[in-house]
């Protein structure tokens, strides 16, 4: 029989690659979305006339209530957040309305209307935050440093207790950065990405950042929604860790960047502001993927320079056009 996904978080990175996955291996794919008054679906144009979109909101019980009886869900893979952690530091209370007690308000729908589903929580590596030890596996304690941290800490364990409480099965993949040319602007990678990308064109001369000195263990978005469905496919809920298994700074990744563009003299074009650093920083993130490994064959693939040169020949290419006449 065919089998139903509802994927929350539709129109973002992660929700467009994992709906291009649940559609060829033959899902009946539904997504929600927030309703906007400029729609936003420029990752999932390419899939919507074969994915049913719905309208509703995390704030909104009633709208998950609705999306859960009309999918009818085997699956449910929790995407929708406020994801972006500078943003938690301004709006820390939309941050945990959304990334934590919406996370609630989807196990509710999900324990009155599909009690049956089985639910993907996006859990994420920032829940380390201030970490007493590297790699990080599943058993690392967390110490969330941004609002968005303490918010999927939140998310986290309430995952955990509608599997302990109400025997649901309710998975965590507690993923590390991924990234790829659909990522947000206002993250680290692709803001650099599409920064070089408009220095190349002669569109800008400079990109301004924050701490270089952060280290992030940076994959590739595709190979981690592969992780996501593998995790639902376990024979048990469980909680697995996604990650590359290797750190790299942010310095080190702008340099990359640049380099792939051709362009030697990075420093030249990139200014420091004070404004692009956080209040409390995660200084150094590296997971440990043992555990996906051995029990759901999942590895990452995509090495740290490969990623880069993805990322900014895709920005390249997009701007192509654009470049400014000489
Ligand atoms: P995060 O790991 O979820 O916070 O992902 P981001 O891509 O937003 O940030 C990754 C790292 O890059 C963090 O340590 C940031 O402090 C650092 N960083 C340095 N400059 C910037 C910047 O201008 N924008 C962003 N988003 N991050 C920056």
């Amino acid at each position: 029989m065919t089998k139903s996904a509802l994927v929350t978080g539709a129109t973002g990175q992660d929700g467009s690659f994992l709906m291009e996955l649940l559609l060829k291996k033959g899902y009946r794919v539904y997504g929600l979305v927030r309703r906007l008054s400029v729609p936003n679906l420029g990752n999932i144009e390419h899939l919507i006339d074969r994915v049913t979109l719905i309208d509703g909101d995390l704030i909104d019980q009633s709208s998950l209530n609705s999306a859960v009886k009309e999918a009818e869900p085997d699956e449910i893979y929790s995407l929708a957040a406020q994801s972006f952690v500078a943003t938690s530091f301004v709006q820390p209370v939309l941050t945990g309305e959304i990334t934590g007690l919406g996370v609630v308000r989807l196990l509710e729908a999900m324990r009155a209307y599909a009690a049956d589903a089985r639910l993907y929580q996006a859990s994420s590596s920032e829940m380390f935050g201030k970490v007493d030890r590297e790699p990080q596996d599943e058993g690392t304690p967390f110490h969330p440093r941004s609002p968005y941290g303490v918010a999927k800490v939140y998310a986290y364990w309430a995952c955990v207790n509608y599997r302990e409480a109400h025997g649901l099965f309710v998975s965590n993949g507690i993923l590390f950065n991924h990234e790829s040319e659909r990522r947000g602007l206002e993250f680290l990678t692709r803001k650099v990405s599409n920064g070089v990308a408009r220095i190349h064109h002669g569109l800008a001369k400079t990109i301004t950042l924050g701490n270089l000195d952060a280290k992030r263990d940076w994959g590739y978005a595709p190979e981690f929604v592969d992780l996501m469905w593998r995790i639902l496919q376990h024979k048990e809920s469980d909680d697995f860790v996604g990650a590359t298994g290797e750190a790299h700074s942010v310095r080190e990744f702008v340099e990359e960047a640049f380099h792939v563009a051709g362009i030697s003299d990075w420093e030249a074009h990139v200014k420091i502001d004070e404004k692009n650093f956080r209040p409390s920083e995660i200084y150094n993130l590296r997971g440990d993927p043992g555990k996906a490994k051995r029990v759901l064959g999942w590895q990452a693939k995509t090495t740290f320079k490969e990623l880069a040169k993805i990322m900014v020949e895709a920005d390249i290419e997009n701007l192509e056009g654009s470049r400014k006449p000489k």
